[in-house]
């Protein structure tokens, strides 16, 4: 007799959702952090170069060595940190995951965050604890150092800036949860080019700390390619669980050239950084609109009815993201990621018809 998923599936897995990705076609995508901005044409000139030379017959280079020497040089990495390279950061999320999860160890987050901690967290057969931001969604230090003390978590993983909420932590309640945790620290830089603050550099001074960073955000969202860096004897022990050749040729030879052109990418950012500036500042000018300040790619705002809004922009041709319903702090709230200037007015005319 044929088993049902019921009889096969863990009961945890069953509940779960899938991770839902809207259909962006035809519409200016405003919703997953993408950088709106195509690669200039001497850097894809360069990339095709490399693609037509890659020994697309044989397996990748499993250690990434190239490509690691470029990180390490231009991402400022220092000197006794080791990296570990994913397909996406979110990849270096499950590695950790799969090497914490002996019986009844714990993934804690601060909450609204990053959901893919929460998920991950269920895959793993992990428990997860979920810590409330305050109110105007910093970290509540006391609550975090109390919460840690009380589940003594294998992993806690800090958005650095915070997704969805564009929130940059202060430094004196990271350092209180830095010396509260026994277990791994994981401090999520993903919107780093944005931010302009980085714990890279106190890796050496906290031994249980690992410093994540992807180039999704930063305009290569296709490749896949994110690394985290850390003492090690933590990532030897994680490195384990990487599959040999979880980095392809194609990422990895593109990568090695575009990361030597950081700067060329950084200007983008830069870009964006500015339009982030003129976009929260049309936002905050709306009397129906709530928005918080971002040191990210994005602007989270709240509006009367999230869903109606969210709808209305869409038929003007704008994906952005709804996440009403997502989190009971996020009730009523949108998520736009800033676009190109001519993109964001577009968005900003879609509003406020749809507000109106
Ligand atoms: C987008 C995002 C990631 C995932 O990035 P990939 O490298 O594309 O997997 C990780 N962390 C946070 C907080 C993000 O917002």
């Amino acid at each position: 007799m044929a088993l049902d998923p019921q009889d096969l599936i863990r009961p945890e897995i069953l509940a779960l959702k899938a991770y839902h990705v809207a259909d962006p076609s035809g519409m200016i995508k405003l919703d997953a952090m993408e950088n709106p901005y195509p690669l200039p044409e001497d850097l894809r000139k360069l990339a095709s170069g490399l693609t037509h030379d890659a020994a697309l017959n044989r397996y990748p280079d499993p250690q990434a060595e190239g490509l690691r020497h470029v990180i390490r040089t231009r991402m400022a990495v220092p000197e006794g940190a080791q990296i570990l390279f994913g397909n996406g950061s979110d990849e270096i999320i499950q590695l950790i995951a799969m090497a914490v999860a002996r019986p009844g160890a714990t993934i804690l987050a601060p909450e609204p965050s990053f959901v893919m901690y929460r998920m991950i967290a269920t895959f793993c057969g992990l428990h997860y604890v979920g810590v409330p931001l305050t109110e105007d969604f910093a970290l509540d230090a006391d609550e975090m150092v109390l919460r840690i003390e009380q589940h003594d978590p294998a992993v806690v993983f800090i958005a650095y800036p915070n997704n969805p909420t564009g929130t940059l932590f202060d430094a004196e309640s990271l350092a209180r949860v830095l010396h509260a945790a026994s277990g791994l620290v994981v401090i999520d830089e993903a919107y780093h080019a944005f931010a302009g603050s980085s714990y890279l550099g106190e890796l050496l001074r906290h031994p249980n700390l690992l410093v994540m960073r992807t180039l999704s955000k930063l305009g290569l969202a296709a490749l896949r390619l994110g690394f985290v860096a850390g003492a090690p004897k933590w990532l030897e022990q994680i490195d384990k669980l990487r599959l040999p050749y979880n980095i392809n040729s194609l990422t990895q030879a593109i990568a090695a050239r575009l990361v030597e052109n950081v700067d060329r990418l950084n200007e983008q950012a830069d870009a964006i950084v500015t339009a982030r500036g003129q976009l929260f500042h049309a936002l905050a000018d709306m009397p129906e609109v709530r928005a918080w300040p971002s040191h990210a790619n994005f602007i989270l705002f709240r509006v009367s009815d999230a869903l109606r809004t969210f709808e209305r922009i869409k038929r003007h041709g704008v994906l952005i993201k709804n996440l009403h319903g997502s989190h009971p702090m996020l009730d009523n709230c949108l998520r736009v990621t800033v676009g190109t200037p001519a993109e964001n007015a577009t968005f900003l005319n879609a509003l406020r018809a749809s507000l109106a």
